[in-house]
């Protein structure tokens, strides 16, 4: 595309979390003439504002594999474990399960890895090019991410560990004695556990995000605050944004919705099996001498980070959709398990509860919608959202400027569910 045509070219970009702000300002740097839109203040309560903020370019072992189908009973009536269903949901929920275990054979599990690898491994650089222009002091930190486990869970550690070995992932194991000298305050009930030294993690991802909005501001990007109800395609075949308010029109548009996108794709004639697992975090306040490093204990499906706010104590899988209210149960799951790693911990603060986009292979999608060459999707990146904000932006752009790749994009076509 030439520098004029794109100058000409204006892109609607629906929702202001990671994926849309990234593909935001990655348009407007090519510019393009994008306004941004989204139902409320950027980051306001988004998933992207109240992640972990683990930069996990390692991850990228999918949650479908063999071994899980065999797990999933005795997590879901464990207490204290990581899965947790909504009983008022399950019925809806079985076509997404049914997909899920479609696809968790070893091939499938292998197709996920391969390509959540090809843009894990670019996700550090892409986030690298967006900062160049940007402050970010004191908000990352590049010390890695430490998992821990107790032996009831080696098994199933072995295999991940196995498939990064292979993707040329890297890892440090760590003995108990390692842990214990990394991290003194935490209650010694490991046996086991991993190190991934460039992983990084955000310190508050609500003020990452705002650097980046600000950023597409004053390159002269626009933001509306409306909601959108609809999209339809004109004569012309391009998109139409129906909002509350108004008809806004585009040469090209982009659904970043999160897990909320689906309600905008069920009425263009798609298919998207995307759903939600819920997750929550907590605040402790006061407790920074605590912990250094972001750490997750594998058995119970949960991670402290520290952060600008306090210890933030992240987790659960919840199937429950977008419209039931968040649990107490599960919040009190957290506490108490945040407590049984630091029993000193006493007070807790902000019950969030947060919405992770996903589908049931466990990739996302980026790319052109089936309908329409003008109409494109960045949803679905599950728990690794916040880490693919830049490369997916970065994708997506490029796609938008009729760039060339060497990547293999097709994976994350949405037509592969049509
Ligand atoms: C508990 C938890 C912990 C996580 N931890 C991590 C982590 O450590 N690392 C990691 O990489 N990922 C993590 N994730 C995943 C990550 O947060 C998400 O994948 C990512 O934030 C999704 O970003 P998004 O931009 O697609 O969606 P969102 O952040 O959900 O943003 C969607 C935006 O769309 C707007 N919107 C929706 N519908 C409409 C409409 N009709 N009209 C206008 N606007 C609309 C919303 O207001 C919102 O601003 C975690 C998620 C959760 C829930």
């Amino acid at each position: 595309m030439t520098e004029d045509k794109k100058k000409r070219s204006s892109v609607g970009v629906i929702g202001a979390g990671i994926q849309g702000v990234c593909i935001s300002l990655s348009l407007v740097k090519k510019g393009f003439n994008v306004t941004l839109i989204d139902r409320d203040e950027p980051g306001k309560e988004s998933a992207s504002y109240g992640n972990a903020g683990h930069f996990s370019p390692y991850a990228s072992v999918p949650i479908n594999r063999p071994d899980i189908l065999v797990d999933v009973p005795s997590m879901l009536l464990s207490s204290t474990g990581p899965l947790a269903l909504k009983w008022n949901y399950a019925l809806k929920m079985i076509p997404w399960f049914v997909k899920f275990i479609q696809n968790c054979s070893k091939k499938k599990m292998m197709h996920t890895a391969k390509y959540m690898h090809q843009i894990l491994d670019l996700a550090l650089p892409a986030y690298d090019e967006l900062f160049q222009d940007i402050d970010i002091s004191g908000l990352i930190e590049s010390k890695g991410i430490i998992y821990f486990w107790t032996n009831k869970d080696l098994k199933s550690r072995e295999l991940e560990i196995n498939i990064r070995k292979e993707l040329g992932v890297e890892q440090q194991l760590l003995k108990p004695h390692e842990i214990h000298d990394l991290e003194p305050h935490i209650r010694q009930i490991y046996h086991g556990g991993v190190l991934y030294p460039y992983a990084k993690h955000a310190r508050n991802p609500k003020k990452i995000l705002l650097k980046l909005f600000d950023a597409f501001i004053k390159k002269g990007g626009k933001y509306e605050k409306k909601n959108v109800r609809s999209i339809s395609l004109n004569e012309e075949n391009k998109p139409v944004i129906k909002t509350d308010l108004n008809f806004l029109k585009f040469d090209k548009a982009v659904i970043a919705c999160g897990a909320f996108s689906k309600k905008i794709t069920d009425q263009l004639d798609e298919k998207i099996p995307l759903d939600t697992e819920r997750g929550y975090h907590v605040h402790f306040k006061g407790h920074d001498l605590l912990l250094s490093w972001p750490v997750i204990f594998l058995n119970r499906g949960f991670g402290i980070t520290p952060m600008e706010q306090g210890l933030r104590v992240v987790g659960t899988v919840e199937f429950g959709g977008l419209d039931n209210p968040a649990s107490k149960k599960r919040i009190l799951n957290l506490i108490n398990n945040a407590k049984y790693l630091f029993p000193e911990l006493k007070e807790h603060h902000d019950e969030w509860l947060g919405f992770r986009p996903t589908l049931p292979d466990f990739l996302p999608i980026i790319g052109p919608s089936k309908n329409s060459n003008n109409l494109f999707y960045s949803f679905g990146h599950h728990h690794l959202g916040w880490t693919l904000g830049a490369i997916s932006g970065k994708i997506l752009a490029g796609m938008i400027a009729e760039e060339k790749t060497n990547l293999n994009l097709a994976p994350y076509n949405s037509t592969r569910f049509s």
